[in-house]
């Protein structure tokens, strides 16, 4: 049987690569739930919609169609969104309409339906603690804000959008004080996850770690 997989951690910890090393791995399909926040804060710039206006955050999610590829593509009402989304602007945005109950309370119940039947390896901010509360493996991954800013940096370079050091580290400051300090689901350690400090370690090392935490459950 194929069980659902929670990582959870701050922007830039390397999530969405582990978990697409994963997915592959285990011929499991990886959603990325901060594309999906991202999507919103995308289409809410293109509307003309303030971030922080929650009554048409919600109206325009519902007319919304929302499209996450297995290959991790996201289309938005017909158009590939993919790169736009991860602009500087849109990191920011996103983190502004997270804070939203009402988009979240939509885009948790997209994930929760999308990865019903098992096998999917989901990156977010409130994984463990709210969309998959019982899944049997939950990752909490963390890394220095520098560490996560040269990360980026070099991730951004390869896409060919904006890659600028100081920029991108006062971003993830900023992002991780807002994400820690909301409301709503804020970020944090679900209480039956296991923390990795990826600051100092190789891609393969947290491969290796969260692999064998995975087959020791499917084990059991
Ligand atoms: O993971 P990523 O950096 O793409 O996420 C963008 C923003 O979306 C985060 O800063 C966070 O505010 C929000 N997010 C969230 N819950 C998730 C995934 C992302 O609040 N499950």
């Amino acid at each position: 049987m194929k069980i659902n997989i929670a990582i959870d951690g701050p922007s830039a910890a390397g999530k969405s690569t582990i978990a697409n090393i994963l997915a592959e791995k285990l011929n499991y399909t990886h959603l990325d739930t901060g594309a999906m926040y991202r999507s919103v804060a995308y289409k809410a710039k293109m509307l003309g919609i303030d971030t922080a206006d929650e009554e048409n955050i919600v109206k325009m999610i519902s007319g919304m169609d929302l499209d996450m590829k297995p290959d991790g593509t996201v289309i938005l009402d017909g158009e590939d969104v993919s790169l736009k989304i991860r602009e500087n602007d849109i990191s920011m945005g996103a983190s502004n309409v997270s804070k939203l109950n009402g988009c979240r309370v939509a885009l948790v119940a997209m994930q929760q339906k999308i990865c019903e039947g098992g096998g999917y390896i989901l990156d977010g901010r409130d994984i463990g603690t709210v969309v998959l509360k019982d899944a049997p493996v939950k990752i909490y991954m963390v890394a220095s804000a520098e560490a996560r800013a040269k990360r980026r940096v070099l991730q951004n370079i390869e896409k060919g959008i904006e890659a600028d050091y100081d920029a991108i580290l006062e971003d993830i400051v900023k992002r991780d004080y807002q994400d820690t300090h909301r409301e709503h689901s804020p970020l944090r350690k679900a209480d039956d996850a296991v923390e990795i400090d990826t600051s100092d370690m190789s891609i393969e090392e947290v491969v290796d770690t969260i692999m064998k935490i995975v087959i020791e459950k499917m084990e059991k």
